[in-house]
C-alpha cells in the first residue's frame, strides 16, 4: 500500500504566543524518524517567526541533521545525562541563550523542567495533568490524537505561533556527504553500473520492529541475483543483524553498519540508492526525506503513526495481526507473526514495482 500524503494537524486549540521574538529555543525529539517527522512543524514556526533566531538542542549524534533543519540557526547538544548536575547545567545554558521562547517537542517532564527553570518567557509543549505550571502555552488533551501521524501530531505546536505544519522535509543531501558516502561504498566493493538497494534491518527500539534477518538476506540475495548491488545500514549495533543478513544472502553486500562516521555520510549512501527497504526506524524516515523510494516493513508500530513522508515514490507492507500495533521493544508472541509472516519474495515484487515506476 502506498503511504500517505499530506499533514493534518488535529483539531485542538492552543493560545497564540504573541509575536515579537528573537530567539526561539526548539527542543527536538529524542528519536531520529521523530526529528525528520518534526521538520514541518519547525519550519512553519520559522515561517512565522522570520526575524526570530531559531536554536535547535538535540542529542548530539543528531546534531548534523539538526544543522540542516529548515530555519535552523545554530545547533547545541543536549546530555543523556539525567543527573542534577546536568539539569543545572542545562538551565545555565538556556539563561546564558536568553530565548524569548522555548518549544518542547518530547513530552517528558524532564525535557520541559530546562526552560522553566532558566525562566524562558514563553513555554510551548505538550500538557500534562500534574505539570501544568512548567508550560506557558500547553497543548492539552492531546492524548486521543496520538494515533494521528507524528508530524501532525508535532505540528499542533506550531499553532501556538499561528502556522499549520507544510510540507514533509525535503533534504538537500551535502555535495561532501555524497562523495564520502560514494567512497565508503566503493571501498566495500560498489560496482559503479549496478544499481543500489539499501536495506535498513534493524531497529533501535528493539526487535519487535525488525522483519527476520534471514528474510533480508533471502531479499538480498534475490536483489542480486537480479543485477542489484546491496548495501546494509545501521549502527555499531546493529552490526550482528547485519552479519545475519549477509551470511543469509550468500555475502555480497556492502555493509556499513557502524563505518558511516556520522548522520549525513548516512544521508549519502541513502541519497545514492535507487530504492531502500527498510523497518520502521529513522533511516526509513531519512531515505524519504532525501527523495529516494521507499518500502517501509511495519507490524508492531502503526504507519498511521509514522509511516515515511516525502515528495518521491514511498510503500509500506502491514498486515496487522490482531495484537498490531503493539509499539512493544520485544515480541511476547511466539513466531513473532507481525512481521514473521511478510515473505521476502512478496517484499522483493514490491521493490521491482517501486524502481520501475521510478
Ligand atoms: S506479533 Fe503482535 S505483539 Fe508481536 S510485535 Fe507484532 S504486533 Fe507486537
Amino acid at each position: 500500500m502506498s503511504a500517505p500524503d499530506g499533514i493534518h494537524a488535529p483539531a485542538l486549540a492552543i493560545a497564540t504566543v504573541p509575536p515579537g521574538q528573537r530567539r526561539i529555543v526548539v527542543r527536538l525529539p529524542n528519536w531520529l524518524g521523530d526529528i525528520v517527522m518534526a521538520a514541518p512543524t519547525i519550519a512553519a514556526i520559522h515561517a512565522a517567526r522570520p526575524e526570530a533566531e531559531l536554536v535547535a538542542v538535540v542529542k548530539a549524534p543528531f546534531a548534523p541533521l539538526a544543522a540542516l533543519l529548515p530555519g535552523v540557526a545554530r545547533v547545541l547538544a543536549a546530555s543523556r545525562d539525567r543527573s542534577f548536575g546536568e539539569l543545572r547545567r542545562t538551565r545555565r545554558m538556556l539563561k546564558d541563550l536568553e530565548p524569548d521562547a522555548a518549544v518542547i517537542l518530547p513530552r517528558s517532564t524532564r525535557a520541559q523542567v530546562g526552560p522553566w527553570l532558566a525562566g524562558v518567557p514563553q513555554r510551548v509543549g505538550f500538557g500534562g495533568r500534574s505539570r501544568g505550571f512548567l508550560l506557558s502555552h500547553a497543548v492539552q488533551g492531546w492524548k486521543p490524537y496520538r494515533s494521528a501521524h507524528r508530524s501532525a501530531w508535532f505540528g499542533l505546536l506550531a499553532r501556538a505561533f499561528g502556522a499549520e505544519p507544510g510540507a514533509p522535509w525535503l533534504i538537500e543531501v551535502p555535495a561532501a556527504a555524497r562523495a564520502q558516502a560514494h567512497d565508503l561504498l566503493q571501498r566495500l566493493g560498489r560496482s559503479g553500473d549496478r544499481p543500489l538497494v539499501v536495506l535498513e534491518p534493524g531497529a533501535s527500539y528493539g526487535p519487535a520492529k525488525c522483519w527476520p534477518a534471514a528474510r533480508f538476506g533471502e531479499l538480498a540475495a534475490s536483489l542480486n541475483s537480479a543485477g542489484f548491488d546491496v548495501a546494509t545500514v545501521g549502527t555499531d549495533a546493529t552490526r550482528d543483524v547485519e552479519a545475519r543478513v549477509a551470511q543469509a544472502a550468500g555475502g555480497r553486500v556492502l555493509r556499513t553498519a557502524g563505518r558511516t562516521p556520522d548522520l549525513l555520510t548516512l544521508l549519502g549512501v541513502l541519497a545514492e540508492a535507487q530504492a531502500v527497504v527498510s523497518n520502521d526506524t529513522g533511516p526509513m524516515h531519512l531515505a524519504a526525506a532525501v527523495g529516494t523510494p521507499v518500502l517501509g516493513l511495519f507490524g508492531a508500530t502503526d504507519p498511521g503513526v509514522s509511516s515515511p513522508l516525502g515528495q518521491r515514490e514511498r510503500h509500506i507492507v502491514y498486515d496487522p495481526e490482531p495484537c498490531s500495533p503493539c509499539f512493544l521493544r520485544t515480541c511476547p508472541v511466539p513466531g513473532h507473526p507481525c512481521l514473521t509472516k511478510i515473505a521476502a519474495s512478496r517484499v522483493f515484487d514490491a521493490v521491482r514495482t517501486i524502481l520501475a515506476a521510478t
